[in-house]
């Protein structure tokens, strides 16, 4: 048994966590804030096998381009100089072509794919306190050109061992009983599900807490001790906690920490927001994306989330109202009988995914320390692959092969 410490409580610390008590470590989790609020908390809870190829994908940089011009698109760059967003600006192009894409997406649908199977058990051993729903996730589109591109992806997804159904207008209509839905056309994706990722979170948390996990919250890990190739305790502000292994975690801050280290790690934080209904008499029953305005939905019993955009504004408090608007906005357009009021702008919840330069998670061991290992970086799909994450980093600490190859997510491949 050894004695672990986390860094970082989001979904990626706590299913690291779980996977390594259940291993019978000591394992302590540090966050800063009390793991009540931040990007696990209030984004759409797609676990989405669907979602295989990276974001670092071909096109992406033309259409980011001509995004940029508008203030309601849902991709903003806020102009600046900042060596760190150059550095990683390259990467990530670098990095968007077809050949790197199709070969990080067959590693991105493995941990898609187990991480999904996975829920399924924590499901079962946490009860479904986290009202997971296993219908699938439409992909709707307006414009035709739209359609035919999803309609590659379900091929691709069909040869990955998804299933997907493809419906014109009608059909897609005939599936949503209770609203009037606008659009060319639509993929259900059946093997994605969805969840209430607040309730999955504090759940987790008091699990773990009934385990034995001991939580130091609100702390921030300002420095490290290290010797020989080791490092030794991690230091808080008024105390230091010692370990035999560390695993950081700490989303879209693991470049700053990483770099008390000596080590560089890129990422930057992508911005996006959600709003939140309540009390709805007439509801979605599928979660959808809105394809051609980059917008999701996720609907739960009576209550409607609407999420999207990705600004790269670093960590940055500001709400850009326009882009809330555009989100409420995106979805009148499909769902244009369904008369919600608009929303409070100011009152937007916002989150920083952890976005890498090829849209690839870290998961592994660091060369640089000897009892050094990192779980973050997975972007738009922290929920979707946190459980396969938690078991790949029990895997490697127990030094056992792991179930899928992770090569492709090796933390030192940009060093
Ligand atoms: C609008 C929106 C919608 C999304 N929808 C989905 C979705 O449907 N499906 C999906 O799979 N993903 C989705 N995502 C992405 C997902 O939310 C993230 O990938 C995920 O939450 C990242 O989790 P994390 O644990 O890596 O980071 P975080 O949740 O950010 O957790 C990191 C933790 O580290 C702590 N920390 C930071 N620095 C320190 C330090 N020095 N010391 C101590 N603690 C520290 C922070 O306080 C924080 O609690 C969405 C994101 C957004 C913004």
């Amino acid at each position: 048994m050894s004695k672990i410490v986390i860094v970082g409580g989001g979904i990626i610390g706590l299913s690291c966590a779980y996977f390594l008590q259940k291993d019978g470590h000591e394992v302590v989790v540090i966050d800063r804030d009390n793991i009540t609020d931040g990007c696990s908390f209030g984004n759409m809870g797609y676990v989405s096998p669907s979602h295989f190829n990276p974001l670092a994908a071909p096109g992406i940089i033309n259409q980011g381009l001509k995004w940029m011009l508008s203030s309601s698109s849902p991709f903003y760059i806020k102009p600046r100089f900042n060596l760190d967003l150059l550095r990683w600006g390259m990467s990530f192009w670098e990095n968007a072509t077809t050949q790197k894409m199709e070969e990080n997406s067959i590693h991105l649908n493995n941990l898609l794919q187990l991480s999904r199977a996975l829920m399924t058990d924590f499901k079962n051993d946490l009860g479904n306190s986290f009202d997971m729903v296993e219908k699938g996730c439409w992909m709707l589109y307006k414009q035709e050109k739209t359609g035919d591109h999803e309609k590659q992806l379900a091929e691709k997804a069909n040869k990955f061992g998804l299933k997907t159904i493809i419906c014109n207008a009608q059909q897609v209509q005939e599936y949503e009983t209770q609203v009037e839905v606008d659009v060319a056309g639509g993929v259900l994706y059946l093997d994605d599900c969805h969840i209430n990722t607040r309730k999955f979170m504090l759940e987790l948390h008091s699990y773990l807490q009934n385990k034995g996990v001991k939580f130091y919250l609100n702390n921030e890990v300002v420095g490290f001790e290290k010797s020989n190739k080791k490092i030794t305790a991690v230091i808080l502000k008024n105390e230091k906690v010692e370990f035999d292994e560390l695993v950081i975690s700490n989303g879209s801050w693991l470049q700053q920490i990483s770099k008390l280290l000596g080590i560089y790690i890129p990422m930057q934080p992508g911005k996006g927001y959600s709003i939140m209904y309540d009390n709805l008499e007439n509801n979605l029953q599928f979660p959808s994306i809105l394809v051609d305005d980059r917008t999701a939905t996720t609907p739960i019993d009576k209550w409607l989330r609407i999420g999207g955009t990705m600004e790269l504004s670093g960590h940055s408090d500001t709400i850009l109202s326009k882009r809330v608007l555009a989100l409420y906005n995106a979805f009148k357009k499909y769902y244009p009988t369904l008369n919600l009021p608009t929303p409070d702008l100011k009152k937007a919840w916002f989150g920083y995914r952890p976005v890498s330069p090829d849209g690839m998670p870290y998961i592994g061991r660091h060369k640089g320390f000897k009892n050094l290992s990192y779980a973050g970086g997975h972007a738009m799909l922290g929920v979707s692959s946190a459980t396969g994450t938690g078991k790949l980093i029990s895997e490697i600490l127990k030094e056992k092969p792991t179930t899928i190859e992770t090569m492709a997510f090796s933390p030192h491949r940009f060093s």
